[in-house]
Parts: structure tokens; sequence; C-alpha cells
């Protein structure tokens, strides 16, 4: 069975190792803040004190970090993961970053011998935490099929898109839906309450229509509660908004809807709530109607 090692212990990569650990992979974690290491270590996994000696532990490297920032740091920084590694291992990369990153990272591990796919995900902490993800695949397809058994302990299914980059790729295109249909319950939410329509009344229409969805029925209970419990930061949508509209410029594509969106997300994290669910992003939204949509 292959060694694994993981970097980034966040919402996300939190529930992975846990699958990972589960499946029975022998494990070394690292994590820019350790103490996030320690449950897993009382679990079984191995404590690396750097990427690099995460790297130097396994057969194949995984990381779920917040941005491209982060991958800079943790990958091609110092005592970086490029410096652990050898010929032969696999590097998977499951953080929604810029296609862009993706080939520059393809290339430096090809310089070492090493293989490497961009495979982010889809779904949030619950499906992190239940090995319900769905992973999208950039990269060479062999290289897949290799690590395949790993990726099928953290996921309900596995979609190659193609060459490196082409993960990541597809990742900003589902996320463009995803920010759409939070702006679209938020909008929709607001206009209702101002209507003097009862929130609940409105979601169990949501809930059954020909235009419902997963985002609504598992966001809306929560927004109409006030409960803006963090699954998938607002901070961490805006970088993706922002990296959906550096990609569209690169196209020369225009993406109209998601412009005036991104423009909510970053009022709202500028009002401070960055940190808090994306789901927030109603509060800016409520701001501008003079109106609060609560249970
Ligand atoms: P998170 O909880 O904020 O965790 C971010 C991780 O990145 C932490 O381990 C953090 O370390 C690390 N990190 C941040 N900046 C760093 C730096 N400069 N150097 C080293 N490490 C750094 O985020 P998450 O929700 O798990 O998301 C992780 C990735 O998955 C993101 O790209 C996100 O867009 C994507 N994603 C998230 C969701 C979701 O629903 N949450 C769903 C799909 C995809 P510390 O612990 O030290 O802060």
């Amino acid at each position: 069975m292959h060694n694994i090692a993981f970097l980034g212990l966040g919402i996300m990569g939190q529930g992975m190792v846990a699958n990972l650990l589960k499946a029975g992979y022998p494990t070394t974690v690292w994590n820019r803040s350790p103490e996030r290491c320690l449950p897993f270590v009382a679990q079984g996994a191995k404590l690396a004190h750097t990427p690099k000696e995460a790297a130097q532990s396994a057969d194949v490297i995984l990381y779920c970090l917040a941005d491209d920032a982060a991958v800079e740091q943790v990958v091609f920084g110092p005592s970086g993961v490029l410096e652990g590694v050898r010929a032969g291992q696999v590097a998977v990369n499951m953080t929604t970053q810029s296609p862009a990153l993706s080939l520059r990272e393809a290339a430096a591990y090809q310089a070492k011998g090493v293989d490497f796919l961009d495979a982010p995900v889809f779904g949030s902490k619950n499906e992190a935490a239940q090995a319900g993800l769905w992973i999208v695949v950039g990269g060479e397809r062999e290289v897949l099929e290799r690590v395949r058994p790993i990726l099928q302990a953290l996921s309900a299914s596995i979609h190659y898109m193609g060459e490196h980059g082409k993960g990541a790729a597809m990742k900003l295109a589902g996320n463009l839906i995803v920010a759409s249909q939070l702006h679209a319950l938020g909008e929709a939410m607001v206009l209702a309450t101002k209507a003097g329509l009862h929130p609940s009344d409105v979601l169990d229409v949501l809930r059954v229509t020909d235009f419902k969805s997963p985002i609504f029925e598992g966001v809306g209970g929560a927004l109409i509660a006030r409960n803006f419990e963090t699954y998938f930061a607002l901070k961490l949508m805006l970088k993706d908004a922002n990296l959906i509209a550096h990609f569209a410029e690169r196209l020369n594509v225009p993406i109209p809807a998601s412009a005036a969106i991104r423009e909510t997300i970053k009022a709202a994290v500028n009002h401070g709530w960055g940190e808090e669910n994306a789901s927030a992003l109603i509060k800016a939204l409520e701001l501008q109607a003079g109106v609060q949509v609560r249970a």
C-alpha cells in the first residue's frame, strides 16, 4: 500500500485525512499551524515538520491548501515539497487554484521525474468527512489510474477532464455556478421578504419546484436561522470569484452575471464577514435592501 503525505489540514483536508487513515493508508501529515495535526497523530499519522520532510516520507503527496499563494509557499518555497521529492512519486493538488499555476507545478515536478495531477474537489465539509467528494482531474490518464484507489477513498466520483490544468479549469467553471446559485438564493430571499412573504414558506417552494437545487436545500434552512457557521468561507469564495474573473479575461470570455456577483462578495468581505460561510454574502444584499431574512 502506498505511503501518503497530506499537507493542509483545513476544513477539507481534515475530512480527507480521516478517510485516508480509515482506509488504512500509512499517512504523514503537515500543516502550517501544527496543532491541527495532533488529532491525526493520535490516530496513527506521522508528523512532518516541513513540507519537504512530508514529501520525503511518501510515495504519493496530496495537498489541499487555501489558494495560489499557499501553494507557492508550500510547494515552491523554502523547505517546500519540491525540495523533498524524488523520481517516481506522484503529487496530487486538490486546491482550488488557477489553471496556470497547475501548469507551472506540472513542469516543476516533471523536471524532478515526479508525476502531477490537478485534482480539485466539489462538495464541502460534510462530503469531505463522508468520503463523498466529486473530484475533477487534469494530467495524464495513466497517472490517475495509479492513484485512483487513493482518490476513491475520498470521493463519490472521479472525473478525468484532460491534460494538466483541466481539473482546475473544471473547478472554476463549477464554482461559477455555485456562486450564482448562492447569489440567486440571496436575491430571491431578500425580495420575497421585503414583499412580505414568510422566508420558511419561500424555502418550502424552493425545495420542490422544477428549479430546486441541493444548494438551496443545504444553505436555505441555515440562512433563515441566521446560522453562518463556516463550511466554505466567504473569503475563499471571493478568491474563487477572482480566479474565475482572471481566467475568463485571459480567454476573452464575457461573464457579466459573475462580474456583478463578485462585487457583492467583495462588499460582504469588506463588511467583515469573510471568515463566515459563503452564504453570508446575503448580508450585503440585505443591507442594500434594508431588510433582514429570518425565520
Ligand atoms: P481552510 O479551512 O481555510 O484551510 C486552508 C488550509 O490552507 C489550512 O491548512 C491552512 O493552514 C492552509 N494555508 C493557508 N495559507 C497558507 C500558507 N500561506 N502557507 C501554508 N498553508 C496555508 O480551507 P478549506 O475550506 O479546507 O479549503 C481548502 C481548499 O479547498 C481551498 O482551495 C478551497 O477553495 C477548496 N474547497 C473548499 C471547499 C469547502 O466547502 N470548504 C469545497 C471545495 C473546495 P492553517 O491551518 O495554518 O491556517
